[in-house]
C-alpha cells in the first residue's frame, strides 16, 4: 500500500507510460503498470512528469519592490543601480520577509522548490541578511533556499564591504558570493577573488560570484576565479554567475580558459533573461547579445544551469518565477534549436541547476524525495514551446499547489468546441 502513485506519466528522459509509487514523503518506485493499492491515485494522462524545477540564481531582497520608491522609467541598468541605492537606506525586515514569502509563493505555484539567492551585505546594518535568513527557515518545508553572502557594491570597493561579508556569514549565510568586475581595478577584482576563495577554504563553504557581468573581453575573473578553485581545493563547489563577457572575448584566448574552467569543475550559471536585456547596451549595430558561450560550456563537460536573477525589482521589471520562460529565451538568445539541445536546455533548469546546488535526494529515481511537477504538456520540448501550465506540484509527497487545465471555448461555426495549447503535438508521419 503507497500513499500515492501516479499513473501514466511521461518523464523527461523520454519514457512513457509510467507510474510513480510515493511512500513517506519518498519515491518508493518507478516503472510501467504498478498494480498496487494507495491511498491516492493521480492520472496523469500522458503529462509530463518533472522533479521541480531549480533556480541557481535570485536576488530574493530585491524582488517585487517595483515601484519602490519609483518606477526605473528609462529600464536601465544605470537607473535600476541608482533606485536600489536610494531603497536600500528604507528597507525593514519586515517589508523585506514579506515580499519574499510573496515570491515563494508565486515560486511554488510555478514548481520551483528551490532557490539560490544573493543577498546583498553592502549595507553594514545587514536588514536584508537577517530578512532572508528568516525567510530561509520559514519556508523549509517547501523550498529549499540557499542564501549567498553578496557584496554588491564591491568587497573592496565598499566601505565596510569587507567586514560586513564576514558578519553576514558569520550569522549563517550559506555561500560567499563575489562582484571581481565591479571592483576599482583588474587587479582589485583578482585580490577580492583570492580573498573570497580562501574565506571559503577556510569556512568549508562554496563560492558564487557574479562574475565578469560585463561586454568587456579583457574582464577575466572567470580566469582567476578558476585557478583559485583549484589552488584552494574547492573543486565542483565554486559557481561563476553570468560570465558574459565571455561572449566578446578572443576565440583562442576561450581555448585556454574552458579547459581551466573544467579542471576546476566550474558550475556556469548564465541569466538569459537578464543577459539579453542588459548586455550590448554600449553598442550601436551590430549588437552582441552578450550570454556567455553555453553550447561551448555544456560540450566541454561544464555543468550549465540557468538563473532567472531578477523578477520586478530595480533592474528587470518582468518575469514570474516560471523557470520555463528562463529556458525558452536560452533557447533563443544561445541558437540552441535542436531536439537534443532544447533536453539540455530542460535539463539545465532542473538536474543541473540540482546539481549546481547540491541538492541532496533530488530527482525521479527510487529513494528520492517525492518532490515533482505535473506539467499540461507532454514532454521537456512542449513544456519549453508552451512555458506549460503546472497542474500540479508535489512535496514530499504532498500536493502543494493545484492549477486547473488552462482551455479555451470557441465559437466559431463549424469549428472545435475548445482548444488545448497542449494539444498541437508536431505531426508524425502516417498518424496525420
Ligand atoms: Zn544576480
Amino acid at each position: 500500500m503507497f500513499d500515492v502513485l501516479i499513473k501514466n506519466a511521461n518523464l523527461p528522459d523520454g519514457r512513457e507510460g509510467i507510474d510513480i509509487a510515493i511512500s513517506g514523503g519518498r519515491i518508493a518506485a518507478v516503472g510501467p503498470g504498478i498494480a498496487a493499492e494507495a491511498g491516492e491515485t493521480i492520472d496523469a494522462t500522458g503529462r509530463l512528469v518533472t522533479p521541480p524545477f531549480v533556480d541557481p540564481h535570485f536576488h530574493m531582497d530585491a524582488t517585487l519592490s517595483l515601484g519602490l520608491p519609483r518606477m526605473n522609467v528609462s529600464g536601465t541598468l544605470l537607473e535600476g543601480i541608482a533606485l536600489w541605492g536610494e531603497l536600500r537606506p528604507t528597507l525593514t525586515r519586515e517589508a523585506l520577509v514579506e515580499r519574499a514569502l510573496r515570491y515563494c509563493d508565486l515560486a511554488v505555484s510555478q514548481g520551483l522548490l528551490a532557490i539560490r539567492s544573493h543577498v546583498d551585505t553592502s549595507d553594514p546594518k545587514l536588514v536584508t541578511a537577517e530578512a532572508l535568513i528568516e525567510v530561509r527557515e520559514a519556508v523549509a518545508p517547501y523550498i529549499d533556499l540557499q542564501l549567498v553572502a553578496f557584496p554588491q557594491d564591491g568587497y573592496y570597493r565598499a566601505e565596510g564591504g569587507v567586514d560586513a561579508l564576514n558578519r553576514a556569514l558569520d550569522m549563517g549565510l550559506d555561500i560567499v558570493g563575489g562582484i571581481p568586475h565591479f571592483e576599482r581595478t583588474m587587479a582589485d577584482g583578482a585580490a577580492s577573488v583570492a580573498a573570497l576563495c580562501r574565506i571559503a577554504a577556510e569556512r568549508g563553504l562554496p563560492v558564487d560570484m557574479h562574475c565578469d557581468e560585463t561586454d568587456d573581453p579583457m574582464s577575466r575573473h572567470i580566469e582567476t576565479l578558476a585557478a583559485e578553485t583549484v589552488r584552494f581545493g574547492l573543486k565542483g563547489r565554486v559557481a561563476g554567475s553570468h560570465l558574459t563577457s565571455m561572449h566578446s572575448m578572443d576565440n583562442y584566448y576561450v581555448s585556454k580558459l574552458i579547459p581551466l574552467m573544467a579542471e576546476a569543475e566550474i558550475n556556469v550559471i548564465p541569466n538569459p533573461l537578464i543577459n539579453i536585456m542588459l548586455q550590448g547596451r554600449h553598442d550601436t549595430y551590430p549588437k552582441r547579445r552578450g550570454m556567455t558561450r553555453v553550447r561551448e560550456l555544456m560540450e566541454a563537460g561544464l555543468n550549465v544551469s540557468f538563473g532567472h536573477d531578477c523578477v520586478m525589482d530595480p533592474w528587470y521589471s518582468m518575469g514570474s518565477g516560471d523557470m520555463l520562460e528562463v529556458g525558452h529565451m536560452a533557447i533563443h538568445v544561445a541558437q540552441m534549436a535542436g531536439i537534443e539541445d532544447k533536453r539540455k536546455i530542460f535539463d539545465a533548469l532542473t538536474v543541473n541547476s540540482a546539481k549546481t546546488m547540491g541538492l541532496q535526494g533530488y530527482g525521479l529515481e527510487k529513494g528520492c524525495n517525492a518532490d515533482l511537477v505535473i506539467l499540461q504538456a507532454r514532454d521537456p520540448l512542449e513544456a519549453l514551446r508552451l512555458k506549460a501550465n503546472r497542474l500540479l506540484v508535489m512535496r514530499r509527497g504532498n500536493a502543494i499547489a493545484r492549477a486547473a487545465p488552462r482551455v479555451s471555448t470557441l465559437d466559431l461555426a463549424g469549428r472545435p468546441k475548445t482548444v488545448d495549447a497542449a494539444d498541437y503535438a508536431p505531426l508524425r508521419p502516417g498518424r496525420g
